[in-house]
């Protein structure tokens, strides 16, 4: 509303009752912006928690994305994000700094210098009318006669309305001024809050324009991880079905609810619940204990972290229903020298327990021939480098056929026939150990295999234990022992005549016309040593043991320097026994006996001995001393090399304990020495219980030792005074190698010693595993033949 100074001038009712508007107007103003300065404050400090609330929630997100340091994607985003948000954050705190600036301050300020003084105004002009009113009254009712009075009221009447007039139009000038401001003070302030939006908007916009691109790479990751996740779900959700239909079903269909569970960890099953022990003391107490079959072991546990283990190796037990005590639903579990009670809740749970612990003792069976059959799936990738890499030692035996003849050939000497010379020969006499032409391997065969057992290097399968003979003889060996006293003339050449061929290989076997004599093999000492003349009167035997290597320990720390220095030794050692087991397969039970056979097989807890002896008597290998020591059966788990030396008299040596001596020390050459110089090979040392040489080697542990006294007429079926056999001694020994041979061999299994025991039960008593695996295969491949 305006107000007219002329109006003003006349004070009509109308400028009367425009100024009655203009109170009523200035008072709704008032009003009004007090409540936008109000709601501006709310606005503002509302606000202010806003942001606060903000930083707390982005200093959350940052600590999520701060500890992701595993997953770089959910760091690098969230880093992102919470940059963005703060700088909104900050946005946001601008936007409510100029709201509370152009609306509340200045709003405020308006009203207190604009709209409040022109209300005290108005109430200074209400004054000031009703004095001018009231001098108008008085100046009206005076009376005309009475001039003083007249006067008075007359100078009254004109200073109020000077002064009345002089107010109005300030309180008009106010009015109309407030009047105008009225439009400029709103509209101005809301305009720059308006700007101030827009500036919050404009900002936000181009801040998250800028982030577009990235937001869009991480969706695209995040369907990825979507798909993965969605895979993972449903793999999972397959997992539980085949878990729960497979597992939970039929476990719980066959032990109820009896307390036994049976879980799948690392795809091996576990089965675990309480049963009842009853304890091995005088009390014969019977406590409560949760008991576990894992990884082939049972044990029980009173508390977690305090475990017994009761069977280490659960193919050495049986388990049995026990009506032996009062209690109901007992079975018993037997050990090798020990059994223990145990008590279900139900019959059902003793039913199943029982079944349970047959079923893992089946399991542990079924887990060797399934690592067996794991190595024979190595064919094919060992064939590929068969004629390829030659120079590669470890690739010897591979096919076990055509490539052998490489290998054989490194044996010094073995790329000329052993008799006449002639080049590349391929045939070879496995109980002599050397390599024949074909006219020559003729003539070994008309000898018959008492004296040759001939081979064909390129189309025969050779097994590994008759590999490892070649590589221990050859021919340079074998004919400094068959032809020590030949002389040139004697020896033929690859063109002779059939007859002088079969003249010369007879005396040379068979007679054993050029042979070097026991005598002679012992000396005295050949000049060139430096040794003239010296007479020896004593011999004795010298054997290295080493343990073998188990499965936990570092390479480094058991190989023993001395090792290798047998060239023969030096290839045989680079076997990969992977490759090597895959060899000679013909069936699945041959192709276990390879894996076990002289392998670096090892299982936990069993040490087998490695023997590494001296070649003792060879010329060549420059001994001055026909010296083999000999150490006891014992030693030591920790991988050391040691000698023990027995002393022997040498005039009570002859071939047949030569032989014994020898088949002890796995020494081929000296065994051969023996065998040619006419030895029993299945003598019996009346001065050592009867024992043969082939049980010597079984003791030992040497696989090419047994097999080369095996292709040489040794008998698997002898017995020593113990009623022993070789492979009681095997086993005795822990020679799984040697009892692996044995039994690929056919060696009686059922053979009782004087103690009543087979080779079975010793192996269960010393709780050898593996052999008891060996054994128990072996009879489960015999009766499926039956
Ligand atoms: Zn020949």
């Amino acid at each position: 509303i305006s107000l007219d100074f002329e109006d003003c001038i006349k004070d009509s009712p109308n400028f009367r009752d425009m100024v009655h508007q203009s109170e009523v107007d200035a008072l709704e103003l008032e009003s009004q912006i007090d409540r936008m300065v109000k709601h501006c404050t709310v606005m503002v400090d509302t606000g202010k928690v806003y942001n606060n609330a903000c930083k707390g929630f982005i200093g959350s997100i940052h600590e999520v994305g701060y500890g992701s340091t595993d997953d770089p994607f959910v760091q690098e985003t969230l880093k992102r994000f919470t940059q963005t948000m703060s700088e909104v954050t900050s946005f946001h705190t601008m936007l409510f700094d100029q709201a509370q600036r152009s609306v509340k301050t200045q709003l405020s300020s308006f009203l207190k210098n604009e709209v409040k003084p022109t209300r005290d105004l108005k109430k200074t002009f209400d004054k000031v009318s009703d004095d001018y009113l009231s001098a108008l009254s008085k100046h009206a009712g005076a009376h005309k006669l009475k001039q003083n009075e007249l006067d008075d009221t007359n100078a009254v009447l004109n200073a109020t309305r000077k002064c009345f007039r002089s107010v109005a139009m300030d309180y008009v000038f106010q009015v109309n001024m407030l009047h105008n401001k009225k439009k400029f003070q709103c509209v101005d302030k809301l305009l720059s809050y308006m700007r101030a939006l827009f500036t919050f908007f404009h900002q936000g916009y181009d801040l998250l324009k800028d982030l577009e691109p990235y937001m869009k790479s991480v969706s695209g990751q995040l369907e990825e991880v979507c798909k993965t996740n969605e895979d993972t779900r449903k793999s999972m959700v397959v997992e539980q079905e085949r878990y729960q239909s497979m597992v939970i079903l039929y476990l719980f269909a066959l032990t109820g609810d009896s307390g036994m569970y049976m879980t799948w960890i690392n795809e091996a099953i576990v089965i675990e619940g309480h049963l009842f022990k009853r304890a091995s003391n005088a009390f014969k107490t019977w406590n409560r204990r949760w008991f576990t079959i894992k990884d082939n072991k049972l044990f029980y546990q009173k508390k977690k972290d305090d475990l017994t283990v009761v069977v280490d190796d659960i193919r050495l037990c049986t388990v049995r229903m026990s009506d032996e005590t009062e209690r109901r639903f007992c079975f018993e579990i037997v050990l090798p020298g020990k059994s223990f009670l145990l008590q279900a809740e139900t019959d059902g749970a003793r039913t199943a327990w029982i079944k349970a612990i047959q079923s893992s003792i089946g399991a542990a069976f079924k887990d060797t021939m399934d690592e067996i059959q794991t190595q024979v799936t190595y064919i094919p990738a060992a064939k590929k480098d068969t004629k390829s890499d030659n120079s590669n030692p470890t690739s010897f035996l591979e096919d076990g056929t055509g490539n052998i003849i490489t290998k054989i050939y490194r044996i010094p000497g073995n790329k000329t026939c052993a008799d006449c010379g002639k080049a590349e020969p391929r045939w070879a006499s496995i109980s002599l150990g050397v390599t024949l032409c074909i006219e020559c391997s003729g003539v070994h065969r008309s000898l018959g295999v008492h004296v040759s057992k001939v081979r064909s290097l390129t189309l025969d399968q050779w097994e590994p234990e008759v590999v490892k003979i070649m590589f221990k003889l050859g021919n340079n060996h074998v004919n400094e022992i068959y032809t020590a006293n030949a002389t040139p003339g004697d020896h033929i050449k690859p063109g002779c005549s059939d007859d002088h061929r079969m003249a010369y290989i007879r005396a040379k076997y068979v007679d054993r016309k050029f042979a070097m004599s026991l005598p002679k093999a012992l000396g005295p000492q050949p000049a060139y040593h430096g040794t003239t003349g010296t007479r020896l009167t004593r011999w004795t035997v010298s054997k290295r043991r080493r343990a073998r290597p188990s499965p936990n320990r570092s390479p480094n720390r058991s190989r023993s320097p001395k090792v290798g220095f047998d060239c023969m030794t030096s290839v045989e050692t680079c076997t990969d026994p992977n490759k090597r087991c895959s060899l000679f397969l013909t069936d699945e039970l041959s192709s276990m006996f390879s894996y076990f056979d002289g392998s670096k097989y090892t299982s936990a807890g069993v040490v087998r001995a490695d023997v590494n002896s001296q070649i003792l008597i060879c010329p060549d290998l420059a001994s001055p001393v026909f010296d083999f020591r000999i150490s006891p059966s014992v030693f030591t788990s920790h991988g050391k090399e040691y000698e023990e030396t027995e002393i022997f008299d040498l005039e009570k040596l002859h071939p047949d304990l030569l032989m014994y001596r020898s088949a002890e020390a796995a020494n081929l050459p000296v065994m051969l020495l023996a065998k040619c110089n006419n030895a029993k090979v299945n003598w019996m040392n009346d001065s050592d219980e009867g024992k043969t040489a082939l049980m010597q080697a079984a003791i030992s542990g040497s696989v090419p030792a047994c097999e080369f006294l095996l292709v040489n007429g040794a008998k698997l079926e002898s017995f020593d005074w113990k009623k022993r056999t070789a492979l009681h001694y095997a086993t005795l020994h822990n020679q799984t190698s040697v009892a692996c041979q044995l039994l690929k061999r056919k060696i009686d299994l059922n053979a009782v010693d004087e103690d009543g025991k087979t080779a079975l039960d010793i192996a269960v008593d010393a709780a050898n595993a593996d052999i008891v695996t060996l054994i128990r295969l072996k009879k489960m491949s015999d009766e499926m033949k039956e």
